[in-house]
Formats: C-alpha cells, structure tokens, sequence
C-alpha cells in the first residue's frame, strides 16, 4: 500500500487548469472562484493553465474566451498563462526518464482489445503491431494509492485493478493529460490542487506518475461537482450553459453559495472588486460541502 502525503510547506500555489473545450460554465467557474479563494486566503499565488493539448477537442477561441471570463470575474493570474501546447519538450523529457527506467512501455493494442475488461489494460495482447502504437505507464499488480484528500477525506484506489497500465502518449501522438498535469504542477510548483471532484479518480494516476518521477506531490481538495438542481447530469443541465459575463456579481453570488459560504457576506456587494475582497474576508473553507456532487440551480 502506497500510503501518499504531501510534500509541500510553503508557500502556497494553486492553480485553475480548463481545458479550452468550450466557454466556462458556472462548474468551472466554481473552480476557478474556489482555487482562487484558497489561494488568497493562504497569500498565496494563483495561475491559469491553458490545458490545449488535445487539439481534435479544442474549440477555436475558447482559451481566449475562457481567459477573459475569467478576467470578467477578476479572477487574475499572478503569472504568465501557461499553455500545454508549448510544453512538448518537457513531456518528452519525462517520458524518457520513465522509459529508461522501465516504467513506460510501447503498447501496440488495440481499444478493442481490452474491451472486455472495461478497457484495463494488464498486459499486452502477443503479436500485435500497428504503427502508432501508445506509450503506457506500467502499473505492477497491487499498486494501491491512498491520499488524504481536504475535502473528500480519505481515498484509496487499486490502479492496477480499476485503471491499469494508463496512456502516457496516444496512439494519435497527442500526451495524455495525466502526464501533462503531473508534469507541469510540478513545473510550476503547483502546492495544492483545487479542482472539481470529476477528477478525484484522476488524483492516484497523478500521484503514481509523481512517485515514478521523483516529483512532490501537492495538496488535493476535490470540490463537489455542480449538477442541476434536479440532479442531471452537468451535460444536460443549466450548470452546463456559459457563465453569463454581463451581471458577475450575480454569478459570484451564487459561486459562493454554491461553496457553502454565507450568503449575508456578498449580499451588498455593488462591483466584482467588492465582492472579492468581502469573499476573502468571510471565506471560511470548514463550510465548503464534502459531497461529490451538488446539486444547485446557478441562476
Ligand atoms: N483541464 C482539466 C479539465 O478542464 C482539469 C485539470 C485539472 O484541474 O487538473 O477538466
């Protein structure tokens, strides 16, 4: 058992991470007003990372887009904006050390071949050969990690037995996002990770991959994930629709009900900038829910 604890004091980093798949929806903008909060509550420092390397789910315009929402909510990165279409070099450079250290192998599979195992791959079916085959982190049996996470508590996943050996790099050549993530958290010591609770099975493969790196690994707090307020899912609800820029304050509002907080402390609120410094005066992260999903209408 791979029992994980953070290995970061001080000072504090967190981050907002979207994928430009789309506009921000009242979800992600939770996560970026919930990081943001953290952040700022610990006088820490927050970044935006472009997480673009998946061109074929990219939206033209929607990191741009993203970006000035973002700046729509006040919500602005101390740092430069990172974008993982320009880190390349540093996936391969991390590839190759796990490959060097046979931890990383090259999978000639085919999806179907695991099909019937809910795509857990353990081994690679003899004989096959294709041109592009993937590259795969190699998960031993009985590789379990347990972390502690802020929110949710304690979480404990059997990789070997639920997820398998993972995509490092796709057969199409594209990086896979747990490598990416991990490799750039760490670039830029990234010390705790706030982020939406779709990600919390996510969160062991991160940890594995920081172990076989030599990385640190941060803090987690996983936030519930918005759903209607009839409980559909976020695909097909109004929690889905983009946040609407033209009355912030409102959104922030129900943000930060949305986190649990006390309704009273934005209530007189007249402008963005009014309403983030009184958030940072009142936030009180004891209140955030520990649910994996919540239901709540955004508007
Ligand atoms: N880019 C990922 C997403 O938008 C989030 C990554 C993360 O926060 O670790 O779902």
């Amino acid at each position: 058992m791979n029992e994980s604890q953070p290995q970061f004091n001080a000072p504090y980093r967190g981050r907002f991470a979207p994928s430009p798949t789309g506009p921000l929806h009242f979800g992600s903008l939770l996560a970026a007003f919930g990081s943001w909060l953290m952040a700022r509550r610990a006088h820490g420092q927050w970044l935006v990372r472009i997480e673009d390397i998946d061109p074929p789910r990219e939206i033209a315009g929607a990191a741009d887009a993203q970006l000035r929402t973002l700046a729509a909510f006040g919500l602005l990165p101390d740092e430069p904006v990172l974008r993982q279409s320009e880190r390349g070099d540093a996936y391969q450079a991390a590839l190759e050390r796990l490959l060097a250290q046979g931890d990383a192998f090259l999978c000639h599979c085919s999806r179907s071949d695991h099909a019937d195992v809910g795509g857990v791959h353990r081994a690679c079916v003899p004989g096959a050969s294709r041109v592009d085959p993937a590259l795969r982190l190699r998960v031993p049996d009985g590789t379990t990690v347990v972390f502690e996470d802020a929110l949710q508590g304690r979480i404990e996943q059997d990789v070997a037995r639920e997820v398998g050996d993972f995509v490092l790099r796709r057969a199409d050549g594209l990086w896979a996002y747990q490598l990416a993530v991990v490799v750039d958290d760490a670039a830029q010591d990234i010390s705790e990770v706030v982020r939406g609770a779709d990600l919390l099975d996510s969160t062991p493969r991160q940890i594995l991959l920081q172990q076989r790196l030599g990385l640190p690994t941060p803090r987690y707090a996983h936030l519930p994930l918005v759903l209607g307020d009839d409980g559909r899912k976020l695909s097909k609800s109004s929690a889905s629709l983009p946040v609407a820029e033209d009355a912030p304050v409102a959104t922030l509002r129900r943000a930060w009900l949305a986190l649990g907080q006390n309704g009273d402390a934005l209530a007189e609120a007249a402008s963005v900038a009014d309403a983030l410094s009184s958030s940072l005066r009142h936030f009180d992260p004891a209140r955030i829910p520990r649910d994996r999903t919540l239901s709540f209408t955004p508007a």
